[in-house]
């Protein structure tokens, strides 16, 4: 029995872990993966009020420590159902059950697929969703990046430093990624601009080989020559199993105001799986400090 059930440890939730064990509350955290989120695979953080920069992993892993200092309890289990219509409420995970007076729902999001051909087959094989695991392995190799986003950006700048060339794949003329990225991407040799299109097909042998681009505006296709594809297309929230349990918009977003409270009583949502229109580090861990004020408030 806990005073608070955390699900998720990215940002948002060690933030509401931070908050909630300072608090004097009981903690327990549960993650499906590593902690971290999307921010563990982040190269560098540059943004983040007060810190110059620092690396994802080494972010993360402060947040792990200032959280369980506190007394904060992570167990690495894949949470599978919740019932939350008593004030005493259960978490299933795939190892046990859990009860607990509050929840806070902090699952953040998972990487979007492209569903093109050749994407399924050779996941693993060429094709990545996290530039900072597997860029090491294509250290003098040609790459291609898909996407126009701050994490397409990030990605070719950091795989710029290993490969020989990295293409950046993007359906418009113009970047939804941060114009400072933008530019630095402008002056490197080795990053070449495919805009305008669309990948159509990945190819390959054992591993990833080409992947064939068609150009909007021409109609025309070429194949480019490259041994990896990552693919940086967005995210999609993970609230799956919340579905009969919380209130979701169309997209799988939970909905919930600024205040983190979700349609449940003692149940709250913090990060990027709320509704909300901008997901940065910094309003991640804002909603975690509020959604843990908002769960100690509905515990007294
Ligand atoms: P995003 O901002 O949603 O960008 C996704 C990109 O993929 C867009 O350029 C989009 O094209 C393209 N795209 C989507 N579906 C596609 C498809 N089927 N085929 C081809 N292209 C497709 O996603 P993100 O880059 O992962 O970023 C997510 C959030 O995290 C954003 O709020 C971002 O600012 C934030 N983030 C921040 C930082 C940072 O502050 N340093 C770093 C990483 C991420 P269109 O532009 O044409 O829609």
């Amino acid at each position: 029995m806990y005073d608070i059930i955390i699900i998720g440890a990215g940002p948002a939730g060690l933030t509401s872990a931070i908050y909630a064990a300072r608090g004097g509350k009981s903690v327990l955290v549960l993650e499906a993966n590593m902690a971290g989120g999307q921010i563990v695979n982040t190269p560098m953080i540059e943004n983040y009020p007060g810190i110059f920069e620092i690396k994802g992993f080494e972010y993360t892993m402060n947040l792990v420590k200032q959280a369980t200092d506190k007394g904060a309890v992570i167990k690495y289990e894949t949470v599978t159902k919740m019932d939350v219509s008593d004030s005493e409420k259960i978490v299933y995970t795939n190892a046990g059950e859990y009860k607990s007076n509050a929840i806070i729902v902090a699952t953040g999001l998972k990487r979007r697929k492209l569903e093109i051909e050749g994407e399924e087959e050779y996941s693993g094989k060429g094709v990545s969703y996290c530039a900072t695991c597997d860029g090491a392995f294509y250290r003098n190799k040609d790459v291609a990046v898909i996407g126009g986003g701050n994490t397409a950006l990030e990605d070719a700048l950091f795989l710029s430093e290993y490969c020989n060339k990295v293409y950046i794949i993007h359906r418009r003329d113009t970047f939804r990624g941060e114009k400072e990225y933008a530019d630095r991407i402008k002056n490197k040799d080795n990053i070449s601009l495919v805009l305008n299109s669309e990948p159509v097909k990945i190819t390959g042998e054992d591993t990833v080989t080409a992947i064939e681009v068609n150009n909007k505006e021409t109609d025309e296709s070429v194949i480019l020559e490259v041994s990896g594809v990552f693919i940086a297309v967005g995210q999609i929230p993970s609230n799956g199993i919340f579905d009969k349990v919380l209130d979701l918009d169309e997209q799988g977003y939970i909905n919930a105001g600024e205040d983190c409270y979700t349609d449940k009583a003692g149940v709250f949502v913090a990060g990027d799986c709320r509704k909300k229109k901008i997901r940065q580090l910094a309003t991640a861990v804002g909603d975690g400090a509020v959604a843990a004020l908002a769960a100690m408030e509905y515990l007294l």
